[in-house]
């Protein structure tokens, strides 16, 4: 198996991949044949993965999709990437993403752009657009991502490819790189929501060197992929259905709906009044983690350090310049203005007030006696996969294209996107659109049967 995805992704011209090794992966398949040999197996054993370039792994670069990491191999394993190892799985390589998972399109990675395996003049969709990418090219079966503000939800969609991002909390934030601690959740990708259960089974869990994990007891989340949804309430928000939402992406996400009321489904009109808000909320908040997350990027301690310096507080100045692309710096820039004196009250606590107002939208509509329905759908991004190239120049409408991802993970919410159907762009083919299905906290395993039942 390895050797087939090696040789696929040697012949692969989409940029997913980062950091390919052979002979690393070729070792670790040996090791697995062992345990099969052996009988020592989990569901995973021998099964290629390969990771976000988020996660750091012994051994392998792990960049983050940024000059800054250009060459930095990290002496331990991320608790994800250790908790695959130990499951058995062999790592095919590392993905690219955008720089520090920030970005809407993969296209803000140091090392180049994804392309699209549906249409490559289009973005995958990001920042786990290496992921998704790798996913639908069936260059790996399995894949980590992160999410933050959509990172895994959206590049799903773009890429027809199922992904889910599960309650902040679940899954060890331990040799994550940081982007915005309070949000940052890993996650899978793959080709089916079984395949996500499986994956979530084996990199959920408490882990006492993440200061936000929860300890619950483990669950099988593919516990209940074949019950039946007869009876399931679906709230469908209307602010997920306004202006904005393009009429192809419309309607391949009604469609769907229609499937799951033949399936025993009931639609129910909700309210998220709040949704219009969490993007400047989210965009307040993130880089203001971002801002604080990224000071130990200094030239000292690991990563790129300028060549020439006149004294200390030079060096930090060439370092971070040098280290850091565009996107990076215009958060960091953002995020140190919005924590300032004399702002942080505006701006940064304010933001926090209406999150938790958001948040509350949610329990409004999911728990509770009062609650009007099981699950809530709509779309994950207003449009299909756009052009690459199109937003670069224009960091807002990347922003934008965030409107639906966002107050889930703001909420904390698990949520995740599968395939339904395509749309054709503005002037291309067919491209995926996703079907987005939130659920209350630690419903994943709800979430994983809603979309198997359809899948
Ligand atoms: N697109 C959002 C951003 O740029 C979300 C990214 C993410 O989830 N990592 O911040």
């Amino acid at each position: 198996l390895a050797t087939l995805f090696l040789d696929r992704i040697g012949q692969s011209d989409l940029n997913a991949f980062l950091h390919v090794d052979r002979e690393l992966t070729l070792q670790q398949a040996a090791q697995a044949d062992r345990r099969i040999a052996a009988d020592d197996v989990t569901a995973l054993t021998g099964i290629p993965i390969a990771h976000k370039d988020l996660f750091v792994t012994r051994g392998w670069r792990t960049t983050a999709g940024s000059k800054m990491l250009e060459n930095y191999v990290s002496p331990f394993d991320a608790t994800v990437v250790e908790q695959f190892n130990a499951a058995g799985t062999v790592t095919l390589g590392k993905l690219n993403c955008d720089e520090f998972a920030m970005g809407s399109g993969n296209e803000n990675s140091y090392f180049g752009a994804v392309k699209n395996p549906w249409d490559k003049r289009a973005v995958p969709g990001g920042s786990s657009g290496g992921s998704a990418a790798a996913i639908a090219a069936r260059l790996a079966p399995a894949a980590t991502g992160t999410d933050t503000g959509g990172s895994i939800r959206q590049p799903s969609s773009l890429c027809g490819v199922t992904g889910i991002k599960p309650t902040y909390g679940s899954v060890s934030r331990y040799g994550m790189i940081a982007f915005a601690s309070s949000l940052d959740q890993g996650g899978p990708i793959a080709k089916t929501a079984e395949d996500c259960g499986l994956l979530l089974n084996a990199m959920s869990g408490f882990d006492q060197r993440d200061s936000t994990s929860i300890e619950r007891p483990k669950e099988d989340f593919t516990r209940s992929l074949n019950d039946s949804i007869k009876g399931l309430r679906i709230g469908v928000p209307k602010e997920f259905f306004g202006a904005g939402l393009a009429p192809d992406v419309e309607q391949a996400v009604r469609a769907a709906l229609a499937e799951y009321e033949k399936l025993g489904a009931t639609l129910v009109d909700i309210s998220l009044p709040k949704t219009e808000l969490s993007i400047p909320v989210y965009y307040v908040i993130a880089p203001a983690e971002a801002s604080s997350n990224l000071s130990r990027f200094d030239g000292v301690r690991y990563g790129h350090r300028a060549a020439d310096y006149k004294d200390l507080s030079d060096m930090y100045k060439k370092s971070r310049a040098e280290g850091f692309g565009d996107e990076v710096k215009r958060r960091i820039l953002v995020g140190a203005y919005v924590l300032s004196h004399g702002y942080y009250d505006a701006y940064y606590l304010q933001a926090q007030k209406i999150r938790r107002l958001i948040a509350q939208d949610f329990q409004n509509a999911l728990t509770g006696p009062d609650r009007k329905c099981d699950v809530i759908m709509g779309p994950v991004s207003p449009t299909v996969a756009w052009d690459l190239g199109d937003k670069t120049d224009d960091p807002v409408a990347n922003y934008l294209a965030d409107i639906f991802t966002l107050s889930t993970s703001l909420a904390g919410l698990p949520g995740m996107s599968i395939p339904c159907g395509f749309g054709q762009g503005e002037k291309n083919g067919n491209r995926p659109v996703g079907l987005q299905i939130i659920g209350s906290y630690y419903d994943e395993a709800r979430l994983l049967n809603v979309a198997h039942q359809y899948q």
